[in-house]
């Protein structure tokens, strides 16, 4: 099966519902669908690997980033479109244009045809 690449919006921040720093009246949803939906989520300081394994209650919180160049970052999930950016973890920055970048130039090692 052909994986859809897609393109990624810029990460949100993502906080236990009860940070103080967490954004009033956002939308409560759980640790775990939150990284199934949106795995490049940054994680704020208040989230701890034992509060997202509870599958606690948390928060996102949209950021705004300043306009800026797309940096390649070394994550590149396996259906993006091209590696996430540096800056936001998205794929729509301000400079993208053009054919998107090949992020796994992939050699399936059958298919190598020798020259000899
Ligand atoms: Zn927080
Ligand atoms: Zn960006």
């Amino acid at each position: 099966m052909m994986i859809q690449r897609r393109e990624y919006d810029p990460a949100w921040r993502v906080h236990a519902a009860d940070c103080p720093d967490a954004p009033p009246g956002a939308f409560v949803t759980t640790a775990r669908a939150v990284y199934e939906a949106f795995p490049h989520d940054r994680p704020h300081r208040c989230l701890t690997k034992g509060y997202v394994s509870r599958n606690g209650a948390v928060v996102r919180e949209q950021i705004h980033y300043e306009p800026h160049d797309w940096v390649p970052s070394t994550i590149v999930p396996a259906d993006a479109i091209r590696a996430l950016c540096r800056t936001c973890r998205g794929t729509r920055c301000a400079n993208r244009g053009g054919p998107p970048v090949q992020v796994l130039p992939q050699t399936p090692s059958g298919l190598i045809i020798g020259r000899s």
